[in-house]
């Protein structure tokens, strides 16, 4: 079995090589499995696995932080809450490496300055392209926005399914996790989150 990875006949630009430790690891695990990690069907699927992982593991690349350096002062007096809802995310739970399907909802109530909204879920999917569990992804989105926006408040609520709970273990399809982080007015003022969490449709 070759164990180089040459270029993808599917794509003229090609591929990025896969170490053979790498692919090893994913052949003992299908052999592991009950499978036949030699036959036909699975010989390039180590190394497509592992262009996957790194793929759903993009965040490690990056410091989800820097979406939020530029951001606009003059806002034309808006003191109001902004905010993103129903963003769609995945990422991967750090016990079984299964996938976390779900949704997020991020508010923040501007003390000078805003930041382009797109920069909102540019943030989450940093921190949720990583092994994370679902409480520590939602604290830190609320905790980035609110260290490198410095806002009067934030919110961050996230609904999500774990692959680990619906296709394993206890097996309940449609059961759906909610966290949430709030800080700041949102914490403090009980008017100001029951707004915010109004809003997000909670
Ligand atoms: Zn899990």
């Amino acid at each position: 079995m070759s164990s180089l990875v040459g270029p993808d006949e599917d794509d003229p630009r090609g591929k990025p090589p896969v170490p053979d430790d790498v692919q090893d690891a994913i052949r003992t695990l299908i052999r592991w499995a009950g499978d036949d990690p030699g036959r036909e069907g699975l010989v390039d699927t180590p190394a497509r696995v592992a262009r996957a992982w790194k793929e759903y593991c993009l965040g490690y690349e990056e410091d989800p932080s820097t979406h939020l350096s530029r951001m606009f002062e003059e806002v034309g007096g808006y003191d109001e809450i902004v905010l993103l809802k129903d963003i769609p995310f995945q990422s991967h739970c750090e016990h079984h490496m299964a996938p976390i399907i779900g949704k997020a909802a991020i508010a923040y109530l501007p003390n000078d300055r805003v930041v382009g909204i797109s920069k909102l879920a540019r943030v989450l999917h940093g921190f949720a392209r990583r092994l994370q569990i679902q409480e520590r992804l939602t604290a830190e989105v609320a905790n980035c926005i609110d260290k490198h926006l410095q806002p009067r408040g934030v919110a961050v609520v996230i609904e999500a399914s774990h692959a680990c709970m619906t296709a394993r273990g206890v097996r309940t399809p449609g059961v759906q996790m909610v966290t949430s982080r709030v800080m700041g007015c949102f914490r403090d003022d009980h008017r100001s989150r029951e707004e915010v969490l109004k809003l997000m449709g909670y």
